[in-house]
């Protein structure tokens, strides 16, 4: 039998997909390996991004807000954009997670909830990577429970008036235009905050042990003033932020799947050259038995997302069914990362493997954009009819 090319392949799962969805796959990969992989072990250590340079790539891509139609934007169907995201966080979640934002939490809201303007003025810049966007829901004290949010907005003759902090916000330094979520007297609203407005700022998050080739940032809104049509005008409630994290939750569950496969793949590489007591390790059944597991694993998350991505081209996709995609396919990913990790020996702590690096970006996975907990909290309201969250 020939050797896979790599693990992901074990079920052949990559021969339901349409020309499209492997042209993308394979151009993003491509791109990976050869302008970005080479640098991601130095960014990660000096834990600094070049997000506007990489931005421009990627818009040249198409990359994007790439399952967005109109407005420059790609209109890719949701297996195509899973499968990028896949392939970028192969590279490093920090990559991802910069698409993720800019396309499906930035560029979705103002996509589906703005106003013909606000979309005019920012989607072409902001799909080309001239704009970038930032996403601030969560605060100091309100990650898994936005709904408490401090952050408000107040009247002020024509003008909205904005307070408050929001925290861990990627790209937040970066970025030309915050989507912020604030509490007005009538219920949740989204407001597009250009950088730049007085009483703005962004103060970069250091010393992070994790998704270090990423930009994460405070946003302190002392008083900002801005106009009437600063509010997104479709976005009503939590419901609207909430719809955005279901789009980038999607990325993650395919994105989840290209992390582990890059550590099951050079925990395979390593392990067919490393010799350990005269044979090569691959030769031993302990390592194979680990190897195996980590293979089945990672099939059966490619599996889920596929399903996923099929369900979601059908309109039918459930939050509660993403909820399952992010929880197992992160969770799984984790325990790849780290199961490889043990195969590369003390090499596995090393910035000159991707194993440990992926490991400790997953920890930022498993907790953004819901954390494990909170995913499990959904699929049990969903098989007890019962929320459990309080
Ligand atoms: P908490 O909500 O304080 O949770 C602490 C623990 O309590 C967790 O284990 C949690 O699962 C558990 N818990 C919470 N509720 C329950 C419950 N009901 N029952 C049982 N256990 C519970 N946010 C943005 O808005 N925009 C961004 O761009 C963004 N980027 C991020 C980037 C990074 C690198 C990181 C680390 C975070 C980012 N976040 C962003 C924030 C992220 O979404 C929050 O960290 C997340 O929602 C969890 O909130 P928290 O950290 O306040 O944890």
């Amino acid at each position: 039998m020939p050797l896979l090319e790599s693990a992901v392949d074990l079920l052949d799962l990559h021969r339901g997909l349409d020309d499209e969805a492997v042209a993308i796959r394979d151009t993003t990969r491509r791109f990976v390996d050869r302008e970005l992989r080479p640098h991601l072990a130095d960014w990660y250590e000096a834990g600094a991004l070049p997000v506007r340079e990489i931005a421009r790539t990627l818009g040249g891509l198409g990359l994007l807000g790439m399952h967005l139609e109109g407005y420059g934007c790609a209109g890719a169907t949701a297996t195509a954009y899973g499968l990028a995201c896949l392939e970028l966080e192969a590279g490093d979640s920090g990559l991802r997670s910069l698409v993720s934002v800019q396309g499906s939490l930035a560029m979705y809201a103002i996509h589906r909830y703005g106003g013909e303007e606000q979309k005019q003025r920012w989607l072409p810049a902001m799909a080309t990577g001239e704009a970038i966007g930032c996403f601030g829901l969560t605060e100091p004290d309100f990650g898994s429970n936005p709904a408490g949010m401090r952050t408000h907005a107040r009247r002020d003759g024509g003008d909205w008036v904005l307070a408050g902090t929001k925290m861990w916000i990627t790209n937040g330094s970066v970025a030309d235009v915050a989507v912020v979520w604030a509490r007005t007297d009538d219920g949740i609203r989204g407001f597009l905050v250009p950088v730049g407005t007085p009483g703005f700022t962004a103060p970069e998050i250091t010393r992070k042990l994790s998704l270090r080739a990423s930009v994460t940032s405070e946003l302190i809104l002392d008083d900002v003033r801005l106009p009437a049509d600063a509010m997104l005008p479709d976005a009503a409630g939590l419901s609207a932020p909430l719809s955005c994290l279901n789009e980038a939750r999607f990325g993650i569950v395919f994105g989840a799947v290209g992390a582990a496969r890059d550590c099951l793949d050079t925990a395979i590489a390593y392990a067919r050259e490393r010799e350990i007591f005269d044979r090569k390790l691959a030769a031993f059944q302990a390592t194979q038995l680990k190897l195996a597991d980590m293979g089945v694993e990672l099939g059966k998350a490619m599996l889920l997302a596929l399903h996923l991505a099929t369900l979601k081209t059908q309109g039918l996709l459930q939050p509660h069914q993403i909820s399952a995609g992010k929880l197992n396919n992160v969770r799984e990913a984790i325990r790849i990362a780290r199961e490889s990790r043990t195969v590369l020996g003390a090499n596995g702590i090393s910035l000159e493997y991707p194993v440990l690096r992926h490991a400790n970006n997953l920890e930022s996975v498993l907790t953004y954009e819901g954390t494990s907990e909170v995913h499990q909290l959904v699929i049990g309201q969903a098989l007890t009819g019962t929320a459990a969250f309080r």
